[in-house]
């Protein structure tokens, strides 16, 4: 699939095999290639053997603002704010949430931090997870805030003109409140995230009620086919979560929640349980990811049980400029909660 990118080169999205934590790490190493202008693909990226300081070298500097303002794909006079519908129940909407989102969040009150998603076998840089900074609420209020106004798609689409340009040559994973699926945004031609030269994976949270649950796979499914974009449960074990929605949503990853990992090397319940659901993940072709790993002895344990992928203060706490990983976790420097 060719997908133009902002700097008017045509990405060629390689496809991916559908089976599991293997698959998805070499669809991760494989580079994507773009075709250059005698239209012969050039390969953007090292390949996977090499060692991953090599590697990340060859990412670009990340840029030193991330403010919203600062953002190449901000424009004045107010950032995500794209051409109203003409059809007059879609230009109402389209008002009302431009007012409501200034009453939520000013432009110059959002910053995106960083936190790496690590290789749990050999600390090899995975990707950054893109989490939203406000000066007055935590994200889950500000997203929540947002949702009850109106104007969470718009919020969403916010994030991304900031998150997006900042990850240019990484694979990003970007946060998505279950709200938006109902709004028009997400699916906008010209969403950052279209553009996007690295992988895109998109966290639907398993920690408030995915409504309308028709219609939210069917817009994940057109993102999916549309932009390349590969799905991610997130906060499994927390909240709303199902097993059954792995099932249903076919994620390409699933993350987790911190409530399964916390205290997990004292507990073997617990153990058994999450090496179960790491299991399960597997067999349904997807990659785990163990969210919140504080300790030394959590990462072993979930290291040993199976786990792909984690993310956590013991590696790093999410950061701008993008935070490097503390690798190997030294025993005995847990990080403190
Ligand atoms: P999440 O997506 O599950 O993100 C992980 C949260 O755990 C982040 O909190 C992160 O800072 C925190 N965390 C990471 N490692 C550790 C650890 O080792 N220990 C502990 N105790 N916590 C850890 P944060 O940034 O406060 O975000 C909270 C939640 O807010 C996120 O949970 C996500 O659901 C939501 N959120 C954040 N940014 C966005 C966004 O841009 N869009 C949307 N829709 N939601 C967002
Ligand atoms: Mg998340
Ligand atoms: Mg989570």
């Amino acid at each position: 699939m060719l997908r133009r990118s902002p700097h008017g080169v045509f990405a060629l999205v390689a496809p991916i095999a559908k089976n599991g934590r293997l698959a998805l790490a070499d669809a991760i190493g494989q580079p994507r290639a773009v075709a250059s202008p005698g239209g012969k693909p050039v390969s953007r990226r090292a390949r996977p053997s090499e060692p991953p300081s090599e590697r990340f070298e060859e990412y670009p500097p990340a840029p030193l603002s991330n403010r919203l303002s600062d953002a190449p794909s901000a424009r004045p006079p107010f950032p995500s704010d794209p051409e109203p519908s003409t059809a007059p129940g879609r230009r109402d909407a389209h008002r009302d949430s431009y007012l409501a989102i200034r009453q939520v969040a000013k432009p110059e009150d959002l910053r995106v931090v960083f936190q790496p998603i690590i290789d749990l076998w050999n600390g090899r840089l995975f990707a950054y997870e893109a989490l939203v900074r406000c000066r007055h609420s935590s994200p889950p209020e500000l997203f929540e805030r947002a949702h009850a106004a109106g104007c969470v798609g718009r919020l969403g689409r916010m994030v991304r003109e900031i998150a997006v340009p900042l990850s240019a040559g990484r694979p990003i994973f970007l946060n998505v409140h279950p709200g938006e699926l109902n709004e028009p945004w997400l699916v906008r031609p010209d969403d950052p995230m279209f553009f996007h030269d690295h992988d895109v994976f998109l966290e639907i949270t398993e920690s408030v009620p995915l409504l309308h649950f028709d219609r939210c796979i069917q817009v994940l499914r057109e993102l999916r086919v549309r932009g390349g974009v590969h799905l991610v449960v997130d906060d499994l074990g927390a909240g709303y979560s199902n097993l059954k929605s792995i099932a249903d949503l076919e994620p390409r990853v699933v993350k987790l929640d911190r409530g399964l990992i916390a205290g997990i090397h004292q507990n073997r319940r617990q153990e058994r349980l999450v090496s179960g659901v790491i299991r399960i993940c597997h067999d349904l072709g997807a990659t785990v990811v163990a969210e919140g790993i504080e300790v030394h002895a959590e990462y072993q344990v979930l290291r040993d049980a199976g786990a792909h992928l984690g993310q956590g203060y013991l590696f790093a706490r999410p950061g701008f400029p993008m935070p490097a990983v503390t690798w190997p976790p030294e025993a005995g420097k847990d990080a403190v909660a």
